[in-house]
């Protein structure tokens, strides 16, 4: 599958349908576009979803009717996924509770429930093994060195806080068996976008770890961060190339515990990024010096990417009839309604405002926003005072509402009779 260029007359008809019935802004998500990225992963024994990318409980519903299993981060994500139907406490492991610290209400949870906890530090290591004896559990390394599309998504290497560092390795296997937990597997995740240079790395340090563990394991994860194309042309990742390089691993590391071991993945971004729209409204265009700015009434408390990465999102202006803004392309900036200069979408890293050359839209045509399935509704924020947008899923031609949106009266409630602490 490789990105369209443009938007199919189909998906405009259902951004232009949908901001009629539920107003802007609002997210759509393709539902078949999904599924294809799931079968494409098909190879790998385990395809366990970051739900952080996007974990609307439908979408969860849809992957786990897929076979895909569930990584959370945080009890929400744990509920979200027990919404959705996955289950807890089976040889299965179809949730797995992955982060670097665990309160003590995720704790008791992931107790209760039977559910791994991928360990991030020694001393969540040791949290669990105090809570229950026997717990199944994973250990996430940080091999030393990372990679990420920006500094920000770059989770390895001695300036990362994820994972337990490479040269604790031995220490942590031995606070394990000091509490008795039962270690499931090795876990390596060093950042969003695929090098195939480092790949290699990873997949080396993954068999290394594997030969100092010096132990049976049941499984190993190659983690996530699989890229996807956010531009015309940009070409997807090869998903056979990946998968035979892990696997290559995988039969390595059994020479080495001796037993079968299952190879997991955890992609976020490549099962959603591509399958979601964010339609928001044009309400100004204002000349500015010889340029221009649209303003629409989505903003960064909607989608984030831009101003925290410098992310790219294709942008295309329709009119309400769902035809595309005709003209000669000219340099425009499309921006949001927040009281903040940083509130732009066409932006680079370090906040520098990005002209695009783009037909010049009018007050009432539509922008549409691509590839905003991933870290863009689960990024969303309340600034300004602004209730989250609903979510919308088209699925064989039906339009449904997975989530409606927020209302003011239930922002404000939370502030009403907070009582005396
Ligand atoms: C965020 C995250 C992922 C998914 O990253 P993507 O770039 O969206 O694929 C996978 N594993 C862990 C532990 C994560 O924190």
């Amino acid at each position: 599958m490789t990105r369209p260029q443009s938007l199919r007359p189909e998906l405009i008809d259902a951004a232009l349908t949908s901001a009629r019935s539920l107003g802007t802004p609002l997210w759509l998500y393709e539902a078949e576009p999904i599924r294809q990225r799931a079968r494409q992963l098909a190879a790998f024994d385990c395809v366990r979803y970051a739900q952080k990318a996007n974990s609307n409980t439908h979408i969860l519903r849809l992957l786990r009717s897929m076979g895909v299993m569930v990584d959370a981060v945080s009890l929400g994500e744990i509920e979200r996924a027990l919404r959705a139907g996955y289950v807890p406490g089976t040889d299965a492991h179809e949730i797995v509770f992955t982060a670097d610290i665990i309160d003590e209400a995720t704790l008791a949870r992931v107790v209760e429930l039977g559910i791994p906890v991928n360990c991030g530090s020694p001393d969540m290591l040791r949290q669990v093994g105090r809570a229950r004896r026997g717990h199944p559990i994973w250990l996430r390394l940080n091999p030393g060195f990372g990679h990420g599309h920006n500094r920000k998504t770059n989770t390895g290497g001695p300036s990362s806080k994820h994972g337990i560092w490479h040269e604790e390795l031995e220490d942590s296997l031995r606070l394990a068996d000091e509490y008795g937990l039962s270690v499931v597997g090795l876990h390596m995740h060093i950042g969003s976008g695929v090098d195939y240079g480092h790949l290699h790395r990873v997949c080396d340090s993954m068999l290394d770890a594997v030969r100092r563990a010096n132990r049976p394991l049941h499984a190993i994860s190659a983690g996530g961060g699989l890229s996807v194309p956010y531009r015309a042309g940009e070409p997807e990742i090869d998903i056979a190339e990946y998968y035979a390089a892990w696997n290559k691993t995988r039969l390595a590391a059994e020479q080495i515990t001796g037993g079968p071991l299952r190879l997991e993945l955890e992609p976020g971004r490549y099962l959603v990024a591509n399958a979601g729209l964010l339609i928001a409204e044009i309400r100004a265009v204002k000349k500015v010096a010889d340029k221009h700015f649209v303003l629409l009434d989505a903003g960064f408390n909607e989608l984030a990417r831009p101003i925290i990465y410098g992310s790219h999102h294709e942008i295309c202006f329709v009119t309400n009839t769902g035809a595309p803004v005709a003209g000669e392309p000219r340099p425009i900036a499309v921006a949001g309604p927040l009281c903040e200069a940083g509130d732009v979408f066409t932006q680079h890293d370090g906040g520098f405002v990005e002209f695009r050359d783009l037909p010049l839209p009018q007050v009432g045509d539509f922008a549409i926003l691509r590839d905003a399935g991933a870290y863009g509704a689960t990024m969303s924020s309340n600034y300004n005072t602004r209730p989250l947008a609903p979510e919308v899923m088209l699925d064989e031609g039906v339009l449904s509402v997975i989530r409606k949106r927020q209302s003011i009266e239930q922002l404000l409630d939370l502030e009403a009779d907070g009582g005396v602490v």
